[in-house]
């Protein structure tokens, strides 16, 4: 029954629905896909957010949106102000004050109705001017004819300038009756939506300009001067602002004191200027606001501030990923719909391509069964690609664009892991054949998106005193870490005592960032137990997962980029955790590549990895028979 909702107009196959990445839908592009009208119906999973912002638009509350950069807030707040009644919009006006000229007037009336004042002002401006006019020009005329009559010309014409000029002096003053629309809703079909994200004071709180000549009659009336902020504009509507904590302390103060008077005096922001002298009657701005940030931002915002959206509003989590149905797979269809009407420019995709998109929300959500969320980035590989076919004329998006975008818009962290790849295959510092003693092919993470091969050498000597694992870098902790666990196992087939050795584990070029430790364990195992029995390891095979004391092989985060990684550095086999078998999503390219291996327990592991047949035979033989059991064991024994 989810059909009629999410596609109006265009069929689905129900019986393929299930298994096919379009989920099902019958279409030959975008094109065929019809896309809501209203933002709030655009807006793909974040269901609970979704359902908050239409209650807090019926109830005027505030909202609290937390999460990560994409997945949709600020669509959220834009499609909350299209909910409100536009009846309620209001025009904002700035008189002059003939007692005071530093504390102009304020009026409020109903949107449209701010233009009929402007042009009725001006209209009467326009007269008295006429009517000034009509007046110098009799004087003048008066002035001149006397002193025709009477001789002195000269002197009549220079009179007559001098009137002229003070006529033309003079004139300015009645402009300054002509009031200062500062909020024009006369246009305005929705609410308005104000984003204010790292907006500085005078754009949030409003301000009035600095006026070059303060006085003498060129100088601009301070109503005239004055200018609304975020908070104003928003009046009846939605303000906006993301990553709130950067507003300063004094800023999101003042935010908090026009949030519960519901207006706010404009005055000069920057004190030195003659702006600061002008203030304002209070100007209305009863907005909704939303906040957003990621945890961290709602942890440094202004308590008071946070209190009062809390206690006056609501607070909702924003969702990374989403669980993946046919439901789903068809909306990230539309999806692509939507970003290219949007964009207006791009050419439709066809169905080939949308599914490389959805195989590709698969693999960026990192997770078993899911879609990813984040729809900033993917939106960003979609123009890419539709501007590829744009600039060559085409009119629909193939998937060979989509696959070259995904090539262009690599993350500078894949793009350096890229040519760091490169860089080492000039220095032959990679090895992915032939077998060696000690020395893993271990896979990590780098960045968010990207894998690299990182070998892992060990070494073991005679220790001088205890022994000792010494690791190079900062992954010390997790080298031990691994050494420990692995060492329980290796006690139970194995005759050399550890505690007299040294354990030297390097990581080979591990000198970058974010590379994560845990998932090496399998790797640091290998390399010890085959430096320790002298059995070399095969180094056409990769491997990434982490392990227990039982020795046990643990899921690990990152495969499908590891997978790729290992294939990219030339490897032939990559042993990933059996547990993350379903996460594996790698491109077709690399499929021929790389046969993958799963393995739930460190005996399969060494099975592949290590080489030289009856030795290594022994080995596993010997592993197999105490792994699983070897913690049970230890304790009873
Ligand atoms: P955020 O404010 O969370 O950083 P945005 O709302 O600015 O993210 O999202 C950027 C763009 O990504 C939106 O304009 C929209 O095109 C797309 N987008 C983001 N989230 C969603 C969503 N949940 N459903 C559909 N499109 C989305």
């Amino acid at each position: 029954g989810s059909t009629v909702e999410v596609d109006p107009g265009v069929e689905v196959d129900e019986e393929i629905a299930e298994d096919d990445l379009l989920g099902g839908l019958k279409i030959d592009s975008t094109e065929d896909i019809e896309v809501p009208d209203r933002l709030v119906d655009q807006v793909i999973g974040q269901d609970e957010a979704r359902d908050i912002i239409i209650k807090a638009a019926k109830q005027r509350r505030h909202v609290m949106m937390i999460g990560s950069p994409g997945t949709g807030k600020s669509m959220l707040a834009k499609a909350m102000s299209q909910l409100l009644p536009k009846e309620d919009l209001q025009d904002v006006l700035v008189y002059h004050n003939p007692d005071d000229g530093n504390e102009p007037k304020v009026r409020t009336v109903p949107a449209g109705k701010g233009e009929q004042i402007i042009d009725a002002h001006k209209e009467e401006a326009r007269k008295r001017n006429q009517m000034r006019s009509i007046l110098m020009w009799i004087i003048i005329a008066i002035v001149i004819g006397y002193a025709i009559l009477t001789g002195p010309i000269l002197l009549g014409i220079l009179a007559a300038g001098i009137i002229w000029l003070i006529f033309r002096y003079t004139s300015r003053g009645s402009d300054a009756m002509v009031p200062n629309m500062i909020v024009n809703n006369g246009d305005q079909r929705v609410a308005p939506f104000e984003d204010a994200t790292g907006a500085h004071a005078g754009a949030l709180l409003g301000d009035v300009r600095h006026d070059p000549f303060q006085s003498g009659g060129m100088e601009t009336p301070s109503h005239d001067r004055v200018e609304p902020g975020a908070i104003h504009k928003s009046n009846k509507g939605v303000l906006f602002v993301d990553e709130i904590n950067t507003l300063d302390i004094r800023t999101q103060q003042k935010l908090m004191t026009a949030i519960q008077e519901g207006e706010f005096a404009i005055t000069g922001q920057s004190e030195r200027s003659s702006g600061a002298m002008v203030q304002t009657e209070p100007v209305p701005c009863d907005f909704i606001m939303v906040a957003a940030g990621n945890l961290d931002a709602m942890e440094n915002m202004h308590p008071a501030l946070r209190n009062r959206i809390k206690g006056y509003g609501y607070e909702v989590y924003m969702d990374d990923t989403i669980e993946d149905t046919p439901e789903m797979r068809r909306k990230y269809a539309r999806f692509i719909a939507q970003e290219v009407e949007r964009d207006g420019r791009l050419p439709h995709f066809t169905d080939d391509a949308v599914e490389e998109l959805i195989l590709e929300a698969k693999r960026r959500s990192g997770r078993k069964n899911h879609l990813t969320l984040h729809f900033r980035s993917l939106g960003g590989l979609v123009r890419v690609a539709g501007d590829i076919a744009r600039a060559e004329d085409r009119d629909r998006t193939t998937r060979e664009d989509v696959l070259q975008a995904k090539q262009r818009s690599r993350s500078i962290e894949q793009q350096l892991a890229d040519d760091y790849i490169e860089r080492r295959k000039d220095y032959e510092l990679q090895v992915n054949e032939g077998g060696v003693e000690g020395r893993v092919n271990g896979l990590a993470v780098m960045g968010e998106d990207s894998g690299i091969m990182l070998p892992v050498m060990a070494e073991i000597a005679p220790a001088q005193g205890g022994g000792q694992v010494i690791a190079t870098g900062k992954l010390q902790e997790m080298a031990e870490e691994s050494v420990q666990n692995v060492s329980a196992i290796i006690k139970k087939f194995s005759d050399v005592d550890l505690s007299e050795k040294d354990i030297h584990i390097q990581f080979v070029q591990a000198g970058q960032q974010g590379v994560d430790g845990d998932s090496a364990s399998i790797t640091v195992a290998t390399a010890v137990i085959s430096a320790l029995e002298n059995i070399p390891v095969d180094q056409s095979v990769a491997m990434t997962g982490s392990l227990s004391v039982r020795g046990d092989v643990l899921p690990v985060g990152g495969v499908t980029h590891k997978i790729e990684a290992a294939a990219k550095a030339g490897c032939t086999k990559v042993i990933i955790p059996q547990a993350n078998e379903q996460d594996v999503m790698i491109e077709d390219e690399y499929e021929d590549m790389i046969e993958i291996i799963p393995c739930s327990n460190i005996s399969e592991v060494l099975d592949v990895a290590l080489m030289g047949e009856p030795k290594k035979d022994s080995l596993v033989d010997r592993l197999k028979s105490i792994t699983g059991t070897a913690f049970d064991q230890g304790t009873v024994g």
